[in-house]
């Protein structure tokens, strides 16, 4: 779809993932867990996916679970560590599913928030500093922000973790598709959504410790997942998710060179406009900008009305933006989130289509200056 530049929300299914998911419920559509033949058939192939993500991902298969998702993942590793454990350490940048997580399952008071700089990374050695201060049961840094792109040193946390002896959570969810593997088996749990790299809705992988031999069992039901998730497991949407995978691993690597100019000609275009975390490590497909004027959900809407889908940055539902924690983490007042807009591009952008999305951008901007209509009414009454 030309004109989508929100990638990070969400991927439309890729080739390789549809093909191998109408194959799938075609022809192995049985339960895995089922006794005949062709059941048999479906746990057979199961595990030989089992098998191949372990082998992109280095790891031992018996670390892969299949799950949702992210959220999913986050929610079962927060709700098994504060079984045992009493306090938890994440990135002030986590998303909502990591830090949501660790609130409900720790109690807000057990959560400690490692800051980060202006441009949203982890300020690691303010953070080895306050984890070694009072060791936390986890430590959670994210691979690579959602709002910014911008890249966390969680490589660096990883290694550190692993010699205090402090399990580490990665959610790996942007990172996965865009960013080689290596370093993913140093964490001991690492949590990955199929649907933002061209895989289904609601498939997902957990990657657990391997010294954990007890079923994790969050939700009672069935031994699926050798008992650590129950629950007839979805095995067309695993085997697209993995022909998405690799579809996404073969793919020549990112440059961020198309994004970069989209910026440059953006900053010419719109003077003021600001550009939080250019300045540090990002993922090549991701440009947050604060505008310069104008409500966020103005340009938003402007923008859909010339066949452009952008994301405001903030959590965003109903008409109304929550404060972005992402944001206030970095000292963006609660007036400039306002008026942030986040682009995101997928594997198959080309450079004109961030011209024309720095051209459409324009336009809004002249549109809005001269308060010339909208012709969606939201924009008058909600933005
Ligand atoms: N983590 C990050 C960084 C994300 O961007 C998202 C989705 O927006 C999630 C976790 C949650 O993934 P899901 O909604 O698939 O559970």
């Amino acid at each position: 779809m030309p004109g989508y530049f929100d990638h990070n929300a969400t991927t439309p299914l890729s080739d390789a993932a549809r093909q191998a998911w109408s194959e799938a419920q075609a022809r192995h559509w049985q339960n895995p867990s089922s006794l005949y033949a062709s059941a048999g058939a479906v746990r057979r192939l199961l595990e030989e996916a089992r098998e191949a993500f372990a082998e992109r991902l280095d790891c031992e298969p018996e670390r892969i679970v299949f799950n949702s998702g992210a959220t999913e993942g986050a929610n079962l590793v927060m709700a098994h560590t504060a079984r045992t454990g009493q306090r938890v350490a994440i990135s002030a940048v986590e998303h909502p599913c990591v830090r949501d997580a660790a609130w409900k399952w720790f109690g807000a008071g057990q959560v400690l928030e490692l800051p980060v700089d202006i441009e949203g990374r982890l300020d690691l050695e303010n953070a080895m500093t306050m984890i070694q201060a009072e060791p936390p049961a986890l430590v959670a840094v994210m691979a690579a922000n959602n709002e910014t792109g911008v890249i966390q040193p969680w490589q660096e946390m990883a290694r550190f973790c692993h010699e205090q002896q402090i399990p580490f959570l990665c959610d790996a969810v942007q990172w996965i598709g865009k960013q080689p593997l290596e370093a993913i088996d140093r964490c001991s749990w690492v949590s990955i959504s199929a649907h933002k790299f061209g895989g289904p809705k609601g498939i997902g992988i957990l990657v657990i410790p391997e010294e954990q031999r007890w079923p994790l069992a969050l939700q009672a039901g069935g031994p699926q997942e050798s008992g650590h998730r129950g629950g007839t497991e979805n095995y067309p949407a695993i085997a697209a998710m993995l022909a998405a995978l690799e579809e996404a691993l073969d793919h020549s690597p990112w440059s961020g060179d198309a994004r970069d100019q989209f910026e440059n000609r953006l900053r010419k275009i719109i003077p003021g406009i600001r550009i939080p975390g250019r300045n540090t490590p990002r993922l090549p497909n991701t440009s947050m900008a604060v505008m310069p004027h104008g409500k966020n959900l103005k340009w938003l809407i402007r923008l859909s009305e010339l066949g452009f889908a952008v994301s405001t940055g903030s959590a965003c539902s109903a008409g109304k933006s929550n404060p972005s924690h992402v944001m206030a983490a970095m000292q963006i007042d609660s007036e400039a989130m306002g008026r942030v807009l986040r682009f995101s591009s997928g594997a198959a952008t080309t450079l004109e289509e961030w011209y024309s999305l720095a051209a459409a951008l324009g336009e809004v901007q002249t549109a809005l200056q001269h308060g010339s209509r909208s012709r969606n009414q939201l924009d008058f009454n909600q933005a």
